[in-house]
């Protein structure tokens, strides 16, 4: 059985992965959800998508 590790989305900068557990800061903004996120290939913080 494969366990799938959740995922916060894709990194705008170049696509990779990234997981929930590299989450920086979460928050709602007028109803949305807005999460930025340590990318480990960009080794930086950006917004998954
Ligand atoms: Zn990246």
């Amino acid at each position: 059985m494969a366990t799938e590790s959740e995922s916060l989305g894709a990194c705008p900068e170049c696509g990779a992965s990234v997981p929930r557990g590299a989450v920086l800061v979460e928050y709602e903004r007028e109803g949305a959800r807005v999460a930025y996120a340590e990318c480990p290939d960009c080794v930086e913080p950006v917004r998954p998508r």
